[in-house]
């Protein structure tokens, strides 16, 4: 019943190298970490995980990318962890510098007052550039062209549920875009002028909105403000249609030639939940309850004790919402995480 995107598959992906579990009904679909030659123990730690959790039974690709060449070392330590295939790739340069049309003197002036403010990275260029990559750019490298469907990984995560089903298929079989597993709250100082941006991108493009969208989500007054609620995308399962799409290329140019990643420090969480919540239909969206699912130092574990036996799942439900209180997901006053409730959020109007 679910079938697969009718793209041909291409010849490595039919299932026939040596212990690779060949499985034809595998959705056009790859992992895909953004990671430092430095990383690769927590690169090794997080594909040990997806392996063991759900990888081994299906053998879903692997693309890695960096700005630098990789070592023989990192390609090395990761190889030997699956049999599926892997492909190692360099971004191109201008996809992830600093563009000269910045004015450094006004990105370094930005540094310099959000790091009086006390803010995470905000005296440092690299993670703006991973920013803006993770916002414009990824699903354009050409290791990734060839797939519709992705599974974002981060060095230094865990699942801690075993998976009984495929979340790709599930994405095609429902119709999903984008899927997550936790919402959280931004920095303010992080994202300034971000909405206001997103606001006369709507304005000029009205058109662009979908009329059922979540932006009950991100707004508690129909859009005037952003709540700072957003999904957290150090995971992310969705469909690289939807950012190579005519909707998204304009929205990330608009987004970009205000310099506002360099300017401030936009992250690729505001960018791509904006985007989700405004230009799909809200039922697109989705929240994978059953992926426990650890960023430390926050987490999302299974509520539901049936979901959470089932999953063998290894983390503690008593934590599930993060500790740091500048990170609690929204709506802790209700019984059920903020994402249970999503679909409950009326549209913008
Ligand atoms: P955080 O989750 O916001 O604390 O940020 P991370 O340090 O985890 O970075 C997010 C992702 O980008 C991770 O997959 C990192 O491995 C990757 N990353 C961050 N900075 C760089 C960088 O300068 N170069 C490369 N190649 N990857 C980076
Ligand atoms: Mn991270």
């Amino acid at each position: 019943p679910l079938d697969s995107d009718s793209s041909p598959l291409p010849d490595w992906r039919t299932g026939s190298g040596a212990g690779w579990v060949g499985n034809a009904t595998r959705a056009n679909a790859t992992f895909v970490m953004l990671a430092r030659n430095t990383d690769v123990n927590g690169a090794v730690q997080s594909i040990r995980s997806i392996e063991d959790r759900f990888n081994r039974e299906h053998g879903y690709p692997y693309v890695f990318l960096n700005e630098e060449e990789w070592t023989d070392e990192f390609k090395k330590r990761i190889s030997v962890l699956s049999n599926a295939p892997m492909e190692f790739g360099v971004i191109p340069h201008d996809w992830w510098f600093q563009p000269d049309w910045i004015d450094e003197d006004r990105a370094a002036a930005g540094r310099k007052k959000m790091e009086e403010q006390g803010i995470i990275y905000a005296g440092s260029v690299s993670y703006r550039n991973m920013c803006r990559f993770n916002s414009g750019f990824f699903f354009k490298h050409e290791m990734l062209m060839k797939y519709k469907w992705y599974w974002r990984i981060e060095p230094d995560v865990m699942f801690h549920c075993t998976l009984s089903f495929d979340p790709f298929k599930y994405m095609e079989a429902n119709n999903k875009v984008y899927a997550f597993t936790i919402a959280l709250y931004e920095w303010a100082a992080t994202i300034p002028t971000l909405w206001d941006t997103v606001k006369d991108f709507m304005k000029t493009y009205p058109e662009y909105v979908a009329s059922d969208n979540a932006m009950g989500f991100m707004s508690e007054n129909g859009g005037q403000d952003f709540n700072m609620c957003h999904f957290w995308s150090n995971f992310e399962i969705a469909d690289m249609d939807f950012w190579r799409g005519e909707v998204y290329t304009k929205f990330f140019e608009f987004l970009d030639k205000t310099g506002g990643f360099y300017y401030e420090r936009w992250g690729d969480a505001p960018v791509h939940s904006m985007a989700a919540g405004l230009f799909l239909p809200k039922s697109k969206i989705h929240f994978f309850n059953e992926i426990g699912y650890e960023h430390p130092p926050n987490q999302h574990c299974p509520q539901d004790d049936d979901i959470w036996k089932k999953g063998m799942c290894s983390c503690d439900q008593t934590r599930t919402h993060g500790e740091l209180v500048f990170l609690l997901p929204l709506r802790l006053d209700t019984d059920h995480p903020p994402f249970l409730a999503f679909s409950d959020y009326g549209p913008y109007s």
